[in-house]
């Protein structure tokens, strides 16, 4: 029989004060509550679906977050980069500060969780070739930034219009990557050196299937979204954050996060749903990290 294709979770832990500097709310204290409340859910979702996961984790906090990131390396699990600070738009970045960004966020975080970082996810998937170039050369192996939906052209219009800093839209490389390969691939713009894992998509819409999209759309079309990635046979690698095991009141996050997508839903149903889908997921599929798929090679 032939081996089952695979599916790889990864969660985004972004922290409260930078999600809301994405809303524009600038200057905020770092904030811990991701830490000391989501990851030990997020941990715990895994440990009962017996799968492992890959936490994408800012680096500002990856030295005062050690004792967190190696639990979860000692439990299977793999760490990789989302950025130093979370700065955005990230692709406009001069040289210097994206290789601060890159290579210093993969040099703390190797340390910090005792194993070699070698991935790395972008600030709201702003790549470009040149930032992709720059990923391989800061020793990267792999990047899961790019995101091939229309969708996306659209949540960065949203974006644009919260946002408090409104000259960012000239930057914003609104088309991104759209019409990107959707399956893992070697990438094109860092010639070869590093494999792309996009976020996965249906395969002619292109809708996201991607947690924060299940908060927009009614649930038959999510779920339909689903079904029709998992009978794709390719890869499929679902994308959640951290946020999605906070509760707004109970867990006494910043209110001004209300605005954030899921935030009015209490924890009860949005564990319940996330759970329902990493586990229709995993009952079909093998799940992996993206280092365990790089060792079997991509296209398995
Ligand atoms: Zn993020």
């Amino acid at each position: 029989m032939a081996t089952r294709p695979y599916a790889i979770f990864s969660c985004d832990l972004d922290t409260v004060d930078r999600h809301l500097q994405g809303y524009g709310i600038e200057n905020l204290p770092a904030c811990d509550r991701v830490y000391r409340t989501a990851v030990p859910r997020v941990l715990e979702l895994f440990d009962e679906l017996d799968v492992p996961g890959v936490l994408f984790v800012i680096a500002r906090d990856a030295h005062s977050e050690s004792a967190l990131w190696r639990r979860a390396v000692a439990g299977g699990h793999e760490v990789a980069s989302h950025s130093l600070t979370h700065t955005q738009p990230f692709s406009t970045l001069d040289d210097d500060r994206l290789r601060a960004e890159l290579g210093e966020s993969r040099a703390r975080l190797s340390e910090a969780s005792g194993a070699e970082v070698i991935g790395f996810r972008a600030p709201a998937w702003d790549v470009t070739d040149r930032v992709l170039g720059m990923i391989a050369e800061c020793g990267y192996r792999y990047d899961a930034s790019v995101f091939p939906t229309p969708i996306l052209v659209a949540s960065r219009l949203a974006a644009y219009r919260r946002s408090a800093r409104k000259g960012s839209i000239f930057s914003m490389d609104l088309l991104g990557h759209a019409l990107a390969p959707t399956a893992p691939h070697q990438s094109r713009a860092a010639r070869g050196a590093l494999v792309e894992f996009p976020i996965s998509v249906t395969r002619w819409l292109r809708l996201p299937v991607y947690h924060t999209f299940s908060y927009f759309v009614p649930p038959w079309l999510f779920r339909r979204g689903l079904r029709s990635a998992l009978r794709s046979g390719r890869p499929l690698c679902y994308e959640f954050h951290a946020a999605d095991l906070l509760d707004l009141a109970s867990d006494g996050i910043d209110p001004r996060m209300d605005r954030h997508p899921g935030m009015k839903v209490p924890l009860a149903a949005k564990r319940a749903a996330l759970r329902d889908i990493l586990a229709t997921i995993a009952r079909e599929r093998r799940v992996l990290t993206y280092r365990q798929a790089m060792e079997e090679g991509i296209a398995a």
